[in-house]
């Protein structure tokens, strides 16, 4: 009985196993032609000011939709993209995509919005990351102090020689460093002393809990102090509730972004979002 049930979980382990694998293989394969075939699609988070209930700019979210695999998650996708390379080219047409989606909505809002836009760590190592994002903003004419360019501490523990120099070339330019998922991984303080943060995201796994959990609002309320003595925006992530809003709101927090005031929208939804 026992033998049996050991060789079913051997069996049912290596399915598993086979499932991760050849999905993965499916991703990799269909990834390669994604581009060319137009299958990515940016999405828009729109970011409130909490003085002034007012939008003030999005975070570009990447999305894949496939022929054969449907719709992957871009935490599934990202990291196999960061491992063949593929980010690389997928990495400049989230630039070039985000940066002219921002100058026309800044056209027909009327509005000085600024564009978030994730980097992952392979992209600091490209050394032309920072001509192409020059060429871009000349090209969509949009002020780099519009710019927001969001890094996980990940970027800053990929042990690169040049990171410290490529984050300062990056801020020179007038574009604001943020630093995303703020709490979750290691020692972030150090890294908020040494490169050049304007903006700190405080991780949505601690506004989770702020309402019913007194260690998580006593973090929160900590690091939006701490961050406001170092002169940084803070953003608060993954605001669900309009209780959470209250709370931030009280808390001095600078802005929101989650599902309570909107979800990641189609470039054409906010264009005519109300906020
Ligand atoms: P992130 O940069 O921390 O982005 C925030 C994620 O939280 C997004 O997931 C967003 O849809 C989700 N989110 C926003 N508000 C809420 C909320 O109220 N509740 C909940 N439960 N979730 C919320 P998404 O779009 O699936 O992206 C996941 C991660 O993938 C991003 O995390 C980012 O690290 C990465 N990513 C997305 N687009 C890009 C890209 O263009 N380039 C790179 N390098 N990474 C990207
Ligand atoms: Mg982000
Ligand atoms: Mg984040
Ligand atoms: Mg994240």
């Amino acid at each position: 009985q026992a033998k049996a049930l050991g060789r079913n979980t051997y069996t049912c382990f290596t399915n598993e196993m086979n499932t991760a694998i050849k999905r993965r293989l499916a991703i990799e394969e269909q990834m390669h032609t994604a581009l060319e075939n137009n299958e990515f699609e940016l999405f828009y988070q729109p970011k409130c000011d909490l003085k002034t209930n007012k939008i003030m700019g999005a975070e570009a979210l990447l999305r894949w939709n496939n022929r054969v695999l449907g719709n992957v998650t871009p935490d599934e996708f990202i990291p196999l993209a960061e491992q063949t390379g593929l980010i690389i080219p997928i990495g400049k047409f989230v630039i070039e995509r985000a940066l002219s989606f921002l100058s026309q909505w800044q056209a027909t809002a009327k509005q000085n919005y600024s564009m978030a836009i994730n980097l992952s760590p392979s992209q600091f190592r490209d050394s032309e990351l920072l001509n192409f994002i020059k060429r871009t903003l000349d090209k969509t004419k949009i002020s780099a102090t519009n710019v927001e360019l969001e890094i996980t501490e990940g970027v800053l523990m990929s042990a690169q020689t040049n990171i410290q120099h490529s984050l300062n070339a990056i801020a020179a330019l007038g574009i604001k460093l943020s630093m995303d998922d703020f709490g979750t991984g290691y020692s972030s303080l150090s890294y908020l002393r040494q490169y050049p943060f304007e903006v700190l995201k405080i991780d949505r796994s601690f506004i989770n809990g702020i309402t019913d959990n007194q260690e998580d609002c006593s973090l929160v309320k900590a690091t939006i102090a701490m961050s406001h003595s170092l002169g940084l925006t803070v953003v608060a992530e993954g605001v669900e509730t309009l209780a959470q809003q209250h709370l931030l709101a009280e808390l001095n927090c600078d802005l929101i972004q989650g599902y309570f005031f909107s979800k990641p929208l189609p470039a054409m939804q906010l264009l005519c979002f109300e906020g």
